[in-house]
């Protein structure tokens, strides 16, 4: 029986007090903050169990401190956005209390991700005797599993591994982002880069692509994009030769990008307008539908999963793990969509984790660091069903 303090009442911080909610003999209280407490309060009418909620800037550590300490939780799920990791972090820290998120710290001056940032506070929060897990959303998160999984149970040697995300599903507008627009497309627009034997290769934007044929989908054309999780599985599975990630993107949507690119919308530094300083991609993002909001008619599937090249038993082997989730169904359900729902419910998956103590640590870590299987035997219960297929032995 445990008190849970969600961060951010956006698309996913949506999915994961619902599903919270769904597991009330582990989340006994759920409390959820956000900068808007009218975003709260819309997800808690949704919820028949008690939810309550609170208004909080998680840019402030002070604002974020005193909410912890009235609340008490005994753990706190961060889905806000990466800016705020680091003073949510530093709430964590003064108040002894551990962490989850989804997404890896970025500065907001500097369109960049990486772990370093969050995995330096490895001592402090070790001493502290306290836990932090980070990126446990779909990808980062389940992806890390599935890698973790397939070197447990079906390679002695894991050489090449290739993630690959498709959203195939149609929201009926001419250019939205399935998660928050900012972060989106700050990720998308910047240089593509994977890893391979030994060193990081660079790609000029959305340049490499090739087609696949994803399961329940067909065919889609992918592009090469830099992702955190291949930071931390280089650093977590021995072995790896390459690791590259790729998502799918319509034709609609890469044209809409080229021309907010071409003419300044995306740029991250702060204009003049009539004598206010303006940042464009934080005003494109106001223009932009919220990702909750797109839930209500999307239509059709994503596929996100790993194929994996590798040794077993002297052979080489190729093996593919995914999972197909269907946007209507996700609305059906718990009023969202498949994007938000796949790093929810992940999200809520770990929480059960740290809780029940079947994952334990002092410190920072990533996912894959733990036993997948308890993980991997909740995904199917709540909502995220896995296939693997060994495709040639
Ligand atoms: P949304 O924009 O829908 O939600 C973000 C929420 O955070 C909003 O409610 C926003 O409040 C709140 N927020 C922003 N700044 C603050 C602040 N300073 N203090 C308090 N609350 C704040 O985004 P999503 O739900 O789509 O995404 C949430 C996170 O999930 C992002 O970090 C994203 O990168 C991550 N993600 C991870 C994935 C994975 O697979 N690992 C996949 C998809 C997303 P307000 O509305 O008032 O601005």
């Amino acid at each position: 029986m445990s008190s849970v303090l969600i961060i951010g009442a956006g698309g996913v911080g949506g999915v994961v007090t619902h599903k919270c909610a769904q597991v009330p003999d582990v989340f006994s209280r759920i409390v959820l903050a956000s900068r808007t407490i009218d975003k709260c309060e819309k997800i808690k009418q949704q919820i028949s169990r008690p939810v309550e909620t609170a208004r909080v800037d998680a840019d402030n550590t002070t604002e974020l401190v005193e909410l912890i300490k009235k609340v008490s939780p005994d753990l706190i799920i961060n889905t806000a956005l990466p800016y705020q990791d680091l003073t949510i972090m530093d709430a964590c820290l003064e108040t002894g209390v551990d962490y989850l998120d989804t997404a890896n710290y970025e500065p907001p001056d500097e369109a960049k991700f990486c772990y370093k940032w969050q995995w330096d506070y490895h001592e402090r929060f070790k001493e502290k005797g306290i836990m932090a897990l980070l990126g446990c959303g779909f990808d980062p998160g389940v992806t890390n599993i599935f890698c973790a999984h397939a070197a447990n149970n079906h390679f002695d040697e894991i050489h090449y591994i290739d993630i690959m995300d498709c959203n195939a599903g149609d929201h009926g507008h001419p250019f939205a982002t399935n998660f928050n627009p900012e972060i989106n497309i700050r990720e998308v627009s910047a240089r593509g880069k994977y890893y391979e034997n030994g060193m990081w290769v660079e790609t000029d934007p959305l340049s490499v692509f090739k087609t696949f044929d994803f399961p329940e989908i067909g065919h889609k054309d992918m592009y090469l994009m830099y992702h955190e999780e291949l930071e931390s599985l280089i650093k977590n599975i021995p072995g790896i030769k390459r690791i590259r990630f790729w998502m799918t993107f319509s034709k609609e949507y890469l044209t809409h990008l080229r021309v907010l690119e071409n003419v300044g919308m995306t740029r991250i530094d702060p204009v003049d307008f009539e004598g206010c300083k303006i940042v464009p991609l934080k005003f494109l993002k106001v223009l932009l539908p919220e990702p909750s909001s797109l839930a209500q008619n999307y239509k059709g599937k994503t596929c996100i999963g790993c194929m994996i090249e590798g040794i077993k038993d002297g052979k080489l082997r190729k093996y593919y793990i995914y999972n197909v989730c269907d946007h209507a169904e996700c609305y059906r359900e718990i009023k969202a969509q498949a994007i938000s729902y796949t790093t929810g419910v992940p999200a809520m998956i770990g929480a059960i984790m740290m809780l029940t103590g079947k994952w334990k640590g002092k410190g920072v870590f990533n996912v894959e660091e733990f036993d997948p299987s308890p993980f991997m035997e909740k995904l199917g219960v709540h909502g995220l069903p896995w296939i693997e297929k060994i495709i040639e032995a």
